[in-house]
């Protein structure tokens, strides 16, 4: 039998209240902060991501879907949001827009990782971007949305940690200064570690093997080495989150795993769950536009990932959405009603009716099983009765009243006033 690629879903029909309500909340929450929605293709050329989110990150060495296509192009499976955001910024000259230009997108992404709970092949986020704007009241900004998101989607028990790493200027130091530090634990580095050390330290600090983790808690802090300006802009931003009443604090080993961040980074981590299982996340990117050709343009964002956020919901016990159902049921009773039964259920949803049946394989008795299982309010009976005197017997399914005829021409009325 076949099925799924691994690490991929299906979103089944019972599924798709949950999904939607979140999306729809998700929208919501964006227009009410005044983000717009763009779509970009989910392949884009591999270099857009090679560049943007950079060559030494986990997602690009080892979780990339690139391929060639017949034209021998070299694309990606999209793996994040943004660098192709930025991207599109780009494309349609963007930056001659009023800025920040605010956006936000939804849908599926790629990475090849080990599935795990939470974890995925193929996943969907909400993402949010505000392009050609460095004033620190725009990290405030997009933290907020995301907290405000969270608890507007019922998860209560999250932290959120908060690092500034720095910029250009003064993260070379920083990063020297790691350099030095790892050196000399070497022997005790995991593989990986040991492998990123030259190339890449800052990622050492967010390696999960207990040794790692250990040496990371003495590791020189990216907010000792930060040049005046970065400094100003956290203490800025540190002024809004207290004033915005958000909950947060510093975590000096956060430094997110994309290359393209600098200064802002920050997660919103289940209390009592682990960096690991962020349930969103974003920073400040102020050299990405410039790495993908462009002048230098500031932007911040945020991600989460929806399955993350409605696994987190149903851990804290939230109630599901109902599932939709059809206000009516076409029950059809005797040969000579089919062809009338048809045209009446297609009259009903030209109305606006959700309708269900007529089940013209089933026998009536079936016919009443199945409009009582499928949660519809209301049979509309057509019997060869019923259909001499150009009328539908309306049945209460669920609630103790007697049936009522109603002539067929005032049917959809008459449902319309009793949904
Ligand atoms: P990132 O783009 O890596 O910063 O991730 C942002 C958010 O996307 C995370 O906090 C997760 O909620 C979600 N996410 C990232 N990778 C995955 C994955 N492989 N499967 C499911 N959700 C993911």
């Amino acid at each position: 039998m076949y099925r799924a690629p691994r690490g991929m879903q299906d979103i089944l029909p019972d599924d798709q209240p949950a999904w939607q309500q979140l999306i729809a909340l998700c929208e919501d929450i964006a227009k009410r902060y005044g983000y717009r929605r763009i779509d970009t293709p989910i392949v884009e050329a591999t270099e857009v991501f090679l560049h943007g989110v950079g060559e030494t990150t986990d997602v690009v060495e080892k979780e990339m879907y690139t391929f060639r296509d017949k034209g021998e192009n070299a694309l990606t499976l999209r793996p994040e949001f943004t660098a192709a955001i930025c991207r599109a910024y780009l494309e349609h000259g963007m930056a001659a827009w009023p800025q920040p230009v605010k956006l936000y997108a939804i849908g599926p992404l790629f990475r090849y990782d080990r599935p795990q709970a939470g974890r995925y092949r193929q996943f969907h986020q909400f993402n949010v971007e505000a392009i050609g704007d460095a004033d620190p009241s725009l990290d405030a900004e997009v933290i907020d949305l995301a907290g405000q998101l969270f608890q507007e989607a019922g998860l209560t028990d999250l932290d959120l940690v908060v690092n500034s790493i720095g910029d250009e200027h003064c993260r070379p130091a920083y990063v020297a200064a790691l350099r030095d530090y790892y050196r000399r634990w070497q022997d005790l580095l995991c593989a990986d570690c040991r492998a990123r050390l030259e190339r890449n330290p800052l990622r050492l600090l967010d390696c999960k093997n207990p040794t790692c983790l250990r040496l990371g808690e003495e590791a020189p802090r990216s907010l000792d080495y930060l040049c005046t300006p970065c400094a100003a802009h956290f203490q800025q931003l540190a002024a809004y989150l207290d004033r915005l009443g958000r909950r947060w604090r510093i975590d000096h080993r956060l430094v997110r795993g994309l290359d393209y961040y600098t200064r802002t980074v920050f997660e919103y981590q289940p209390t009592e769950g682990g960096a690991q299982s962020a349930v969103g996340g974003g920073g400040r990117y102020d050299g990405l536009i410039a790495r993908l050709g462009g002048k230098p343009t500031p932007g911040i964002g945020f991600a989460t990932g929806l399955e993350r956020v409605l696994l987190n919901r149903r851990k804290a016990g939230r109630e599901e959405p109902a599932p939709a159902r059809p206000l009516v049921f076409v029950v059809a009773i005797g040969e000579e009603t089919r062809v009338e039964a048809v045209a009446l259920a297609s009259r009903l949803r030209a109305r606006g009716i959700p309708t269900a049946g007529p089940l013209l394989s089933r026998s009536p008795k079936a016919q009443f099983r199945q409009a009582d299982a499928s949660g519809a309010r209301l049979a509309v009976v057509l019997g060869p009765e019923e259909l001499a005197a150009g009328e539908a017997t309306l049945q209460f399914l669920r609630e103790d009243r007697p049936p009522q005829r109603v002539p067929l021409a005032e049917l959809a009325p008459v449902l319309l006033a009793s949904a």
